[in-house]
């Protein structure tokens, strides 16, 4: 499902689009000139539908895949990807850890599974990451991308800004969502300081389009989805979640 120029969703689950497992987040794929790359991978439950999706979307071979947070509806699918697609795994320092060592406490897995939030047969494969990002730019093809370290929503949280042909768009995965909503899970796993100071940070880069990992996505104006959760932060209080 191509979104804009570059972007195309492959990967979404009932939180977005349904294009594949429900308990999928969105899995972007983005073209840059003469290779592309994915944002986040979903939960592994149905990676051959996204395989297909990346295929029928005829672009450029999938270098990279980038990793948001460690949560299993991003990450738990990156492995298999991986290896079908012969991309590499990048990500933050921390989801590195988490998924090298299939560390499901760390990633929050064993509780969401043990509540019922995901079934039985999800769970983490040890996965080979191939190169751990800080606050840095490279490129990818035709595309700069810059990872920005975003905690706040999940230890680890990265978001990537992505500069393609004079466009600029952020991928926010779990950090904020349209309208300016936000995931806080529980006082342990979220700091809620740190997810409004994230919000700024990535308001202050001047986004053009907002692709969150979970619901609608804004072509333009990102920064007016953006402004509604730090306006909401201004008041003392939390913007609205993204679960009603
Ligand atoms: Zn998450």
């Amino acid at each position: 499902m191509r979104l804009s120029e570059h972007v195309h969703l492959v990967g979404s689950g009932w939180l977005g689009y349904s294009l594949s497992d429900r308990h999928d987040g969105h899995v972007y794929l983005v073209e840059g000139g003469t290779a592309s790359f994915l944002i986040d991978a979903g939960s592994g439950l149905n990676t051959a539908r996204i395989a297909a999706r990346i295929e029928a979307a005829q672009v450029p071979p999938v270098t990279h895949i980038l990793v948001t947070h460690g949560h299993a509806d991003h990450a738990a699918g990156a492995d298999a990807l991986a290896r079908l697609l012969g991309a590499e795994i990048w990500t933050s320092p921390e989801v590195a850890r988490m998924l090298i060592d299939a560390d499901e406490v760390a990633t929050g897995l064993a509780l969401a599974r043990s509540a019922g939030v995901y079934p039985a047969a999800l769970s983490l494969t040890p996965t080979e990451v191939h190169r751990r990002l800080g606050d840095e730019t490279f490129t990818i093809g035709a595309a700069t991308v810059r990872c920005m370290p975003t905690p706040g929503h999940a230890v680890g949280h990265a978001c990537y800004l992505v500069d393609v042909d004079g466009a600029r768009a952020v991928f926010t995965g779990d950090l904020v969502f349209a309208r300016g909503r936000v995931a806080v899970l529980g006082t342990t796993e979220t700091d809620v300081g740190a997810l409004r100071d994230s919000i700024a940070a990535v308001a202050a880069t001047g986004p053009g389009a907002l692709f969150p990992g979970h619901g609608s996505v804004a072509l333009s104006d990102a920064d007016r989805h953006l402004a509604a959760a730090l306006d909401a932060f201004d008041r003392g209080q939390l913007p609205p979640g993204l679960l009603p």
